[in-house]
């Protein structure tokens, strides 16, 4: 399952550098397969995967690792976010279900969440205003429990 899925997100992949007359290099293909591999729930910046990208593959530049991130974006095998840290954040969309995100803006902590009232009221809002919603992204600041304790002590 896995690895028809990585099959078929590379074989998307070359079609989309195809169009930009770019091919599906070593290197981009090494950054897809390190982000497809990822966890579900981690989110990451485009700095800390090429921190990780650095130590295991070599002749990865930060610009590759830049531009095939921005690729993935466009094609929605990856989700970019802005959680306030004053850089993008990004995690794996593929094989996902959707879900919204609780930021702690102490430590950063994300915590992913998933509520079917507010999906449903989204919809209801979204019908009033005569809107017909193709994505939306919820996030939530504030202190974590483990940041709160720490006060308190
Ligand atoms: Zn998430
Ligand atoms: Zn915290």
């Amino acid at each position: 399952m896995k690895k028809d899925l990585t099959s078929e997100i590379k074989t998307e992949l070359k079609e989309r550098l195809h169009d930009k007359d770019l091919k599906l290099t070593h290197p981009r293909e090494v950054i897809a397969e390190k982000i497809l591999s990822a966890k579900a729930g981690e989110h990451f910046s485009a700095d800390e995967l090429w921190e990780k990208l650095r130590k295991t593959a070599k002749g990865v530049s930060k610009a590759t690792v830049y531009r095939t991130l921005n690729l993935l974006v466009e094609k929605k095998i990856v989700e970019e976010h802005d959680f306030g840290k004053g850089q993008k954040y990004y995690e794996r969309m593929v094989e996902r279900p959707h879900h919204d995100h609780l930021i702690c803006v102490q430590c950063g902590r994300i915590v992913e969440f998933e509520n079917a009232e507010i999906e449903r009221l989204q919809e209801v809002i979204a019908r009033e205003s005569g809107f017909k919603l193709s994505y939306h992204s919820h996030k939530l600041f504030g202190a974590c429990p483990r940041c709160r304790s720490r006060r308190q002590a």
